[in-house]
């Protein structure tokens, strides 16, 4: 008997669902499941018939896109009364479900849970009223489930991120963007309230992406004189330069009495204490949606393939199953509903400290560099301790390199030090082509794309250090940091061994990572690769809008240099069939088989077919070459197009993930620079999000000869992407 799982969301919806519901139905098609789609959440578990219907390979084809739920999603009363989830318990066992992955919110996650606790109850009571026979309560004695968490508002624990609150950053994220440039036009103070009941991620997050200039959250209600402090802080930026005034409130803010903050008392103040006429936008549903993120396709995809893993297996206690450092996260799902509903009961009780502790470090982290950068002192002015400390870019262009320098001089600035913006990379450096940068120099800096300082590829040469210590010696720089991508860390790397013989090197010189490549070591998103993905997808996503008339095969080329992260997380985020990485290589083998493979696929009845190809994949078989194979073996069948994404990924204003991570990493540079120059530290590092590196550790972590590390997370997702992208055939599937 073929085992059965139903899949359902539920409660309120969010983006990214659909790729959860596509994973959990091609993968446990792939591992010789059925899978049921329970529609409309528990109420189509209660109402049972038709709404109780299996999925096939085909069902979910088109949904990686699509905003919402494609299975519906509903509140159902019944469910909450021990009869409605009998009844739900009579209908999936009629169906022949005894699995259950269920994609919501904590209350439809406790709700799964109370339904498994009774269902053994419910067996023998519905066997005792002959509602089910004798062999379908044996078959079905017990629910196995696993939970993932669908919910914008990031308010899980157990998890780092929640399905959908990325796509609802890029949401809040746009939207900050567009009134900071009405704003700057009037000279206007603008309120923006995000979501969030019990949870102010959104509110920090899109705070630091907008760069806005307050915020206020749940999690951290503001001291009775927040008026005043607010007043103050706004006046702050104000005088330094900014035009425009941004706070930003999540919905369910509180005062330290309890009462709640809405946006519009916020906007009185500003009136009453600046004499500002505020504007209040308050975003609701436009939150949650448009179309999902690269994010909140690839992340749902890998978490939906592994909570069928789960309910296959079915041998431990419910599981959450959430994401940890990009790797699927296994989590007693009733300790994870406890330890948040927690939250919200610590914010009551006033133990802010805790509520915030429990929404990780990460978060604590992010909310202290917020306010640090918010509340720092924009006009202090050098004294003769001041150190000097120089910023410059190396390597191809990475969205976020902005925000990195933006938030680094103005961190600087804060700690005291003169920042030296140094144009053109390190051919700038050699020349001196550097000039101290003011607080109001980076202004608007972290929304945009581009480097506004340039950046070179070029590294120095052994020769060329000379010249650059020069220039060290000549302007006094005290210490150095390089934003940048692959090259930066060979530049680096170059000092660091060069450093004995020219005593101007040995300064404190820290590399942060940005390359849209994502190739670099020590971290699993360097800045700028985020935004690169979007780009991908979102260019993909267009492709295949324009293929709908006739049957075609597109390979799509991606940027990536040798390594294919981007080519990957984009091929599991829009669904491709097939992958060529550097990493695997291309054998005219692996071309014949996926020929026969995509050929078989057009004659079944598909129209489309999608290979993403890394641009140095092989050198041998191009994207044309492939092109014109597969329009070669299609024989007029099929028509095939070979696009070339090109420059394009290295352009476009940051993802608001992107934006967070530059701050993040710079301000943690910041912090370590500032360190090693009050203890006369001379040390050589790289950024990485948990903490800096002495560059000699580069030599076991880098293969410097393909540029990329040696071990890279994301290969993890390989599988995901051939379970998904690749119906098996019929004889192939374990007992099908
Ligand atoms: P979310 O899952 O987003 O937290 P809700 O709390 O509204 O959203 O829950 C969605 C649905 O899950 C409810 O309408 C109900 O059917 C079910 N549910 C929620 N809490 C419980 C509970 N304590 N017991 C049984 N069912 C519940």
């Amino acid at each position: 008997m073929t085992i059965r799982i139903g899949v359902l969301t539920s409660g309120g919806d969010a983006q990214g669902m659909n790729a959860a519901v596509r994973a959990v139905v091609r993968t446990g098609i792939q591992l010789g499941a059925e899978v049921f789609g329970i529609h409309e959440g528990w109420q189509g578990a209660v109402d049972g018939g038709n709404q109780i219907r299996r999925l096939d390979w085909d069902s979910v084809g088109t949904v990686l896109a699509k905003g919402g739920t494609v299975i519906g999603t509903a509140r159902c009363a019944a469910f909450r009364e021990r009869e409605g989830r009998k009844t739900a318990a009579r209908n999936l066992i009629a169906n022949g479900i005894d699995r259950l992955v269920v994609i919501g919110g904590d209350g439809s996650l406790t709700g799964t849970d109370l339904l498994r606790a009774e269902w053994s109850d419910f067996v023998t009571e519905l066997a005792a009223e002959g509602a089910i026979t004798p062999e379908q309560a044996q078959r079905h004695e017990k629910l196995v489930i696993a939970g993932l968490v669908g919910s914008i508002d990031n308010d899980m624990v157990g998890t780092d991120m929640t399905i959908g609150t990325d796509s609802a950053l890029h949401r809040i994220v746009e939207a900050i963007d567009a009134i900071s440039s009405t704003a700057a036009s009037h000279q206007r103070s603008f309120v923006v309230e995000v979501m969030g009941r019990h949870c102010g991620y959104l509110a920090v997050m899109s705070a630091i992406a907008g760069a806005a200039d307050y915020v206020l959250i749940p999690e951290l209600p503001p001291e009775d004189d927040w008026h005043q402090h607010m007043a103050e802080v706004l006046h702050r930026s104000r005088s330094a330069g900014r035009r425009t005034s941004i706070v930003v409130v999540a919905e369910g803010t509180k005062d330290r009495q309890g009462n709640p903050i809405t946006a519009e008392d916020v906007r009185r103040v500003l009136a009453d204490e600046m004499g500002e006429d505020a504007r209040v936008t308050i975003l609701g549903h436009v939150q949650r949606g448009g179309t999902p993120s690269a994010y909140d396709r690839w992340m749902p995809s890998l978490l939906g393939h592994a909570a069928v893993e789960e309910v296959l297996r079915g041998d431990r206690e419910p599981q959450l199953v959430g994401i940890r450092g990009n790797r699927p996260h296994f989590e007693p799902l009733m300790d994870a509903v406890a330890a948040t509903r927690r939250v919200a009961d610590l914010i009551a009780e006033g133990r802010y400290d805790e509520a915030m502790a429990a929404r990780g470090r990460s978060f604590v982290q992010m909310t202290k560099a917020f306010q640090k950068l918010s509340e720092a002192q924009p006009n202090h002015q050098a004294t003769e301790e001041s150190k000097l400390v120089g910023v410059l870019h190396c390597g191809g262009l990475a969205p976020g390199m902005n925000a990195a320098a933006a938030s680094v001089v103005r961190l600087g600035i804060d700690a005291g030090h003169v920042m030296m913006g140094v144009r053109g990379g390190f051919p700038g450096l050699i020349d001196g082509a550097m000039a101290p940068l003011s607080w109001g120099d980076v202004e608007d800096w972290t929304p945009s794309g581009g480097a506004n300082l340039g950046t070179r590829r070029t590294i120095p040469t052994e020769e060329d250090l000379y010249a650059l210590s020069r220039t060290l010696e000549t302007y006094g720089l005290d210490a150095l940091i390089v934003i940048g991508g692959f090259n930066a860390y060979r530049a680096v790397r170059l000092i660091h061994a060069e450093r004995k013989r020219y005593p101007a090197l040995q300064i404190p010189i820290v590399v942060v990572p940005a390359s849209i490549d994502n190739n670099l070591p020590g971290l699993q998103m360097a800045v700028g690769s985020d935004t690169a993905l979007n780009i991908a997808v979102d260019a993909v996503d267009r492709i295949k809008q324009s293929a709908t008339a006739s049957k075609r095969a597109f390979v799509v080329e991606t940027m990536g240099r040798r390594c294919g992260f981007l080519a990957t997380t984009t091929g599991v985020a829009v669904g491709a069939e097939r992958v060529y990485l550097h990493e695997d290589g291309i054998t005219v083998g692996d071309l014949k088989a996926d020929i026969d493979e995509m050929k078989a696929g057009f004659d079944a009845g598909r129209t489309f077919y999608l290979a993403i190809r890394n641009e140095e994949a092989s050198p041998f078989y191009t994207t044309d070459l492939i092109t014109r194979m597969f329009e070669a073996e299609g024989n007029g069948e099929f028509s095939v197009r070979g696009i070339v994404l090109g420059h394009v990924q290295q352009g476009g204003a940051p993802s608001p993930f992107d934006r967070i991570n530059a701050v993040r990493l710079a301000s943690d540079v910041m912090r370590w620079v500032t360190d090693e120059l009050a203890s006369g530290g001379t040390a050589h590092v790289y950024a990485t999000p948990d903490g800096m590196r002495p560059i000699r550790d580069l030599e076991e972590s880098v293969d410097w000869e393909v540029r990329r590390p040696v071990h890279q997370w994301w290969l993890e997702l390989k599988p995901v992407l051939a379970d998904l992208g690749r119906e098996p055939k019929p004889d192939a599937v374990a007992g099908g």
